[in-house]
């Protein structure tokens, strides 16, 4: 845990005029509601506050408060250019390396603007100027939560921040089910709540929302595309781009995905694999003391948390990637096993 004084996080926002806000390339409820979440606030306290996404988000992520003012840099590169280079301060959430930004951290690179990172997962770059880190938070939702109230804030949160943390704490814990969720994580559920915010709400605004397509593409994923290595308590699935193409794939479509293996007896250890933009992108998640967050580092240039983590491959080809991953298995039975 690194987490810097609220007199020095609070005098460097008094000093701040335009304000920045940051997160990783396909942003998910996490990423979108931290930074929305603080987005809010931040206006309420009168600063001139953007937030500039490396690229798209999802439907299901477009109903937060604040998504209307939200710049994608894919989308409108200039004028997010001229604002960063106007910027005095940039908060980075929820990633922990410049390279999650894609061409994004380029742009921060060659920014003068102080930087404040915001964060739970594992061994942040140190680019930032001041730190607010926790890998124990279940999201950086529940750190921009006391990141608030810390400033003070706790009075001005609304059902619009509410919103925006609810959904990245839902979404960052499986709904609430991870082991990462504490009774601290309740108590700050519970004072959203009491805005008014309905949990429904929230719910089916992110689960509700599917296409018929994404319903059907999870259906082939789970009956056609589900591989078991049962000795190895590990389950996976790969898609090609062109199955992707048949069930009408949009961004997010696939999210969630990786965990359904779970609910098979015994098994600790899930991969997907999905080709797409030039690349193979690898999700892994685990259940136990089976560290993801290492794999993914050692070899796919990922990195993440010890049961959920992210990832791609070298070889740009699905099927050897999918058989570099097969290979690795069986080293690390042990530890996949361990309890
Ligand atoms: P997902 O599998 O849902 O894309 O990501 C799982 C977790 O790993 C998330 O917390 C995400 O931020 C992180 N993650 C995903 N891809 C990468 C990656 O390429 N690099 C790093 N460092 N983290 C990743
Ligand atoms: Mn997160």
């Amino acid at each position: 845990m690194q987490k810097d004084s609220f007199t020095k996080f609070k005098s460097l926002i008094n000093k701040s005029n335009n304000i920045v806000i940051v997160t990783h390339y396909n942003p998910d409820g996490d990423a979108m509601g931290s930074s929305l979440a603080l987005y809010n606030y931040l206006v309420k306290i009168d600063k001139i506050v953007t937030v500039i996404t490396p690229n798209e988000y999802p439907d299901f992520l477009q109903w937060l408060p604040g998504n209307k003012k939200v710049i994608a840099y894919t989308k409108q590169q200039k004028k997010a250019t001229a604002i960063v280079h106007k910027s005095d301060l940039i908060f980075t959430l929820d990633f922990n390396s410049l390279s999650r930004l894609e061409s994004l951290g380029d742009l921060l690179k060659t920014s003068l603007a102080k930087k404040i990172l915001i964060d739970h997962h594992q061994q942040p770059e140190s680019y930032a100027n001041l730190i607010y880190h926790d890998v124990a938070a279940c999201s950086t939702c529940e750190l921009v939560y006391e990141f608030i109230c810390g400033l003070g804030g706790r009075k001005l949160i609304d059902q619009d921040i509410a919103a925006c943390l609810y959904t990245g704490i839902m979404t960052d814990t499986g709904s609430f089910r991870f082991d990462s969720v504490t009774p601290t994580t309740h108590k700050i559920l519970a004072e959203l709540l009491s805005t008014g915010l309905k949990p429904s709400t929230v719910h089916s605004a992110i689960y509700d929302t599917y296409s018929q397509s994404r319903v059907k593409l999870l259906g082939y994923c789970l009956t056609e595309k589900m591989v078991v290595i049962p000795e190895l308590q590990t389950a996976y699935m790969a898609l090609t781009e062109k199955e992707l193409q048949k069930f009408d794939y949009q961004k997010g479509d696939t999210e969630g995905i990786v965990n359904y293996p779970f609910s098979i007896k015994g098994i600790t250890f899930c991969a997907f694999f999905t080709e797409g933009e030039g690349k193979i992108k690898i999700s892994f998640r685990s259940k136990g003391s089976f560290d993801v967050n290492q794999f993914a580092r050692k070899y796919f240039n990922g990195g993440g948390h010890i049961n959920a983590a992210g990832g791609r491959g070298d070889l740009n080809d699905l099927q050897k990637t999918v058989n570099q991953f097969l290979e690795l298995l069986p080293k690390y039975k042990k530890d996949i096993l361990k309890k």
